[in-house]
């Protein structure tokens, strides 16, 4: 049985091997980058004007004059204008080109403009209120790198470097796989020994956060159809979650169907509780994640395992773990990491936890109440104190 630590390793070091698919501008968001974008010009591409006001010769102010002739107004999306003269001045406004021969801008809020004459009543600076030509970027500077997740502000800049279209990795496929003769789909009515099927469900929800293409599919408690179904997952995706079958039980079947088909076993079982089963392989082309049936341990390990994995290949940031503080003592004595489900109250500030009572990793009602996860690091200690600080995982 091998650690939280050494589990997420073993599984953060593999990577998807997706194609790079063109798309177009406005289907990229969420996307992650697969070209590096270059600036194919300099931002700003002009000394543009950021006030809207005058724009004089500096010198002229240098040499005492305060009170400046109005020669035209030039707007943004003009051609630049020249100034003819040192007494004269340019109207000028936002985002227009700085005219030939002036060298700074004077605001309206800092002029009294009467009879075509513009009257300066502030103190002025040399090229204030200018963007300056290539202050921002070069042409030919690389300004975003792929690998990147793209949001709203790669958007706006792929946007102005007039990218229509933008190259992306491909979603990634995944199957997301629930085995048990006990289930039986959401439509239907289950008979006394039945019950509706609702893992695959939940993880595919904490999935729809993420930009990946996910079909659900059922494999019956028999290891002949495991393995001939397993086959065509794995030709069909990149990315295999099952939900149960990987206990101990007699009819838990998903590990040796998934070795039949030559997936290489990376690991089976964590010392954790829930979800001490998890299994974990891979193929050349596929990552399998096998993880425990019981609805509270598939829901963890999603959590702790699955999204963590997906974050790291679509280039999503990852920040430092949550900490919260304990509300409450607990005692617990295996030597397991132990994910205890909390209720967060905020007191002055501070986020505390407080355990939740539960009948077991089968009881997914309770999830409903919950906020999230605590984990309480393995120990030699039995008493974790109201006080301690923890990791928490929000559900
Ligand atoms: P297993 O890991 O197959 O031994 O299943 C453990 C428990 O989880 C059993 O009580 C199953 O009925 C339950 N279970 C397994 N898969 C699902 C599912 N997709 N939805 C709801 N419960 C499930
Ligand atoms: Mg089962």
């Amino acid at each position: 049985m091998i650690s939280v630590e050494t589990a997420l390793d073993l599984i953060l070091e593999n990577k998807l091997s997706l194609k790079k698919v063109a798309v177009p501008f406005e289907e990229a968001f969420g996307r992650v980058l697969a070209e590096d974008l270059i600036a194919d010009r300099d931002f700003p591409p002009y000394d543009r004007v950021t006030m809207d006001g005058i724009a004089i010769d500096f010198t002229a102010y240098l040499n005492g004059t305060r009170a400046f002739k109005i020669q035209e107004m030039q707007g943004a999306g003009d051609l630049q204008s020249t100034l003819q003269s040192p007494e004269n001045c340019i109207e000028i406004m936002t985002g227009g080109v700085l005219p030939r021969n002036t060298s700074t801008v004077i605001r309206y809020e800092d002029l009294t403009v009467e009879n075509g004459l513009a009257t300066i009543n502030a103190e002025v600076k040399p090229n204030q209120n200018i963007h300056t030509k290539g202050q921002d970027k070069k042409a030919g500077d690389l300004v975003l790198e792929k690998g990147v997740r793209l949001n709203a502000s790669h958007l706006a800049l792929a946007a102005s470097l007039g990218k229509q279209k933008l190259e992306v990795l491909e979603l990634p496929k995944v199957a997301i796989v629930s085995s048990g003769d006990e289930l039986v789909e959401i439509s239907e009515n289950p008979l006394p020994h039945q019950i509706r099927k609702s893992n695959v469900y939940a993880v595919g929800a904490l999935l729809q956060k993420l930009d990946v293409s996910v079909e659900y599919f059922h494999i019956a408690d028999d290891l002949e159809n495991s393995i001939k179904k397993i086959a065509e997952l794995l030709q069909n995706f990149d990315v295999l979650i099952f939900s149960g079958g990987v206990s101990m039980g007699k009819k838990d079947f998903i590990p040796d169907a998934l070795k039949a088909n030559r997936v290489e076993t990376i690991f089976h079982k964590i010392a954790q509780k829930p979800g001490k089963p998890m299994w974990f392989g891979k193929t050349a082309k596929n990552l399998v994640f096998a993880l425990p049936g019981n609805p509270v341990s598939t829901y963890l390990c999603t959590i702790r395992y699955v999204l963590p994995f997906f974050e790291k290949c679509l280039g999503i940031p990852k920040d430092d773990f949550q900490k919260v503080i304990l509300g409450e003592s607990v005692v617990f004595k295996p030597k397991l990491r132990y994910y205890l489900q909390v209720k967060i109250k905020n007191e002055k500030g501070a986020l505390y936890a407080f355990p939740l009572e539960h009948n077991g990793s089968g009881d997914f009602i309770s999830l409903v109440e919950a906020d999230g996860f605590v984990e309480l690091p393995n120990s030699e200690n039995e008493l974790f104190e109201r006080g301690q600080i923890v990791n928490f995982f929000a559900i």
